[in-house]
């Protein structure tokens, strides 16, 4: 079947203005629209072809290419499906151009076309919690974690049609809303709503898969593979796109959110990327000096306590910390020491720590210009 005339179409001459144009698709579109005329096809031919005839006329480029050519000069243009006809997406859609302005602002601002289109359906997210230790953030750790979800019906595909095969929403035409017109004195008033009978999804399933029931997706338990990276903290989370739930008759997977949940290190503290050990040492061996295995997140490490030592010394191992999740740092070890005082002392104990408190040797010595504790830490965490 040839083509109609676009000017015939709209009923308007070879000549007329945009406004004309405007005016005279307002008046078609308002005719055939789909909801008023309900399982009426050539009312909702006329609607289509109206709608193409305005794309084209309504676009000065578009419109000189017609008026020169005719329906060939318009043969390759790309969108809006010419030859197919428009789609009722890009019909809905230009409408927000053609009704927009007589609806103005308050109540009727969000015009035709504001909630357009089908919706696509979205798995929802999942989240889940893995516990992990000192030693997997340190190194960054592979866990393959058991999480039960909606993934799609294998039997059908995940389409929940028995045959795959879906139909046209009869109620929205598929557009997915419903888009009612009234008369009113401002002009044609419009409201639209989600289509209630496919959802908004603007088809339907007619034989429905028995393994999901139409809904395209099962439950199902799956191993996901999730790379933590070294370097993560507790409260921190991870996401993985698309790993989620599966959405129901093929739409897009929700993601997979892991919450890092720290194990407390029976001996170490951390402290953003530097870990604290807090090491106790006897009076004499801080006095005569000694050496001292301490806990690492690796093996343990042995370091020298030099004769000597007071209280609150922080000694520093470069790079025995954790590493920085967002850098190549990598933070340090700090050995907080302090000297432990006897609380319980033999007979002969107690004489010979007599004998030394006359001894000036034992004095403490306040003009030393040590840092105290605090200050030596500062450096480490400003
Ligand atoms: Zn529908
Ligand atoms: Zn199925």
């Amino acid at each position: 079947m040839a083509k109609r005339d676009y000017y015939e179409i709209l009923g308007v001459a070879k000549n007329a203005n945009d406004d004309e144009i405007k005016k005279a698709y307002r008046k078609l579109a308002i005719k055939y629209h789909p909801d008023k005329n309900p399982d009426d096809k050539a009312a909702e031919e006329k609607f289509k072809e109206a709608a193409e005839a305005y794309e084209v006329l309504s676009n000065a480029e578009k419109r000189q290419q017609y008026d020169r050519f005719g329906h060939a000069g318009l043969g390759g243009a790309a969108g809006g499906g010419f030859g197919g006809g428009m789609n009722m997406d890009d019909i809905f859609s230009q409408f927000g151009d053609i009704f927009g302005s007589a609806f103005g602002g308050g109540s009727f601002s969000s015009g035709f076309g504001g909630s357009r289109g089908r919706r696509v359906n979205r798995g929802t997210n999942l989240r889940i919690a893995v516990k992990l230790n000192l030693h997997d953030i340190a190194h960054g750790v592979e866990k393959k974690i058991k999480v039960n979800k909606h993934v799609a019906c294998k039997t059908c595909n995940g389409s929940g049609a028995k045959n795959g095969q879906y139909e046209t929403c009869a109620h929205c035409k598929g557009s997915g809303t419903i888009t009612r017109i009234q008369q009113t004195i401002l002009g044609a008033m419009q409201t639209q709503t989600t289509c209630g009978y496919c959802h908004g999804e603007g088809r339907t399933v007619k034989d429905k898969c028995n393994t999901c029931h139409g809904d395209g997706i099962v439950r199902e338990e799956e191993v996901i593979a999730i790379k933590i990276p070294a370097g993560v903290a507790d409260g921190m989370q991870l996401s993985m796109s698309g790993k989620g739930n599966a959405a129901p008759r093929g739409g897009i997977n929700g993601d997979l959110l892991i919450v890092i949940q720290e194990e407390e290190h029976p001996q170490l503290k951390r402290e953003g990327s530097h870990l604290i050990y807090s090491l106790s040492v006897s009076f004499p061996d801080a006095a005569l000096g000694t050496s001292v295995e301490i806990p690492t997140v690796e093996a343990k490490a042995k370091i020298k306590i030099d004769a000597g030592t007071q209280s609150g010394k922080v000694l520093r191992l470069k790079g025995k910390g954790l590493p920085d999740v967002n850098s190549y740092g990598r933070g340090d070890l700090l050995v907080e020491i302090s000297v432990y005082t006897p609380t319980h002392l033999s007979a002969e104990e107690k004489k010979a720590l007599e004998d030394m408190r006359e001894s000036k040797n034992f004095a403490p010595n306040p003009n030393k210009k040590e840092k105290g504790f605090f200050d030596r830490m500062k450096e480490y965490f400003d």
